[in-house]
């Protein structure tokens, strides 16, 4: 059995997805419904194995603070630590605030980056965090790849990846381009709603009959899917 679906069955997920998926979440919050890209790429080094919620509270307490790279080296790395406690990993985070906005200022005059690479040579910006400030700040149409995304498309056989990385270059090679934009919001929606972590709803997806992983799984193990 093939590894991957070829493109005229990965279109046809889209599509299905497409229909069967509310599509753009108008009202995100966290990294995804920041006002610019200085607090966007922030909030989002915040969301590392975080909470929704708990970044939120973090990313309002320090922007409180600061708003701008500038004001935020003014602040001292207690202040900061303090104000990101919620967040966890706190001392990590606060180094990689100052290094990232030390970094935007000394090479970008304290203007975030519009190119992925411009924003992954940042220290503290991944892929997933570069993908999603260009989609949701700059307005690219990239599929910015998270857990869920990540997990959904290497079941259905939309990419074949170890990391959610590689899972991005192969979605952004193979997706269809009317898919880009937002194809982001179908995957994470499926995967919160249907192709969940543990116990998938094989019985009700609709995209079933295309699943590489339900064609050799089947139902008997959807409690110990991966
Ligand atoms: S058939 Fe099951 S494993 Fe495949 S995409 Fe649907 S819910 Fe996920």
């Amino acid at each position: 059995m093939a590894d991957l679906l070829d493109r005229t069955e990965v279109e046809e997920v889209f599509r299905i997805l497409s229909e069967a998926m509310p599509g753009r979440t108008r009202t995100a919050k966290g990294p995804k419904g920041q006002p610019d890209a200085f607090r966007s790429c922030i909030s989002c080094m915040l969301s590392a194995q975080s909470l929704d919620r708990n970044t939120a509270t973090a990313a309002r307490a320090l922007f409180a603070l600061a708003t701008t790279p500038e004001a935020m080296l003014e602040l001292a790395d207690e202040d900061i630590a303090a104000a990101i406690k919620p967040c966890g990993l706190y001392n990590m985070k606060t180094r990689n605030i100052r290094a990232f906005c030390e970094t935007l200022i000394a090479a970008h005059g304290g203007r975030v980056p519009e190119t992925r690479e411009g924003l992954m040579a940042l220290p503290g910006i991944g892929r997933k965090c570069a993908d999603i400030v260009l989609s949701f700040t700059f307005g690219a149409d990239v599929i910015a790849v998270d857990t869920h995304v990540h997990r959904v498309c290497n079941r259905i056989g939309l990419a074949k990846a170890k990391t959610a990385d590689v899972t991005a270059s192969q979605l952004e090679a193979r997706a269809p381009d009317w898919a880009l934009r937002d194809g982001h919001f179908w995957l994470i929606q499926f995967g919160k709603r249907v192709c969940t972590s543990r116990a998938p709803k094989c019985e009700k997806c609709p995209v079933s009959r295309l699943c590489l992983w339900y064609a050799r799984h089947g139902t008997r193990e959807q409690g110990e899917a991966s």
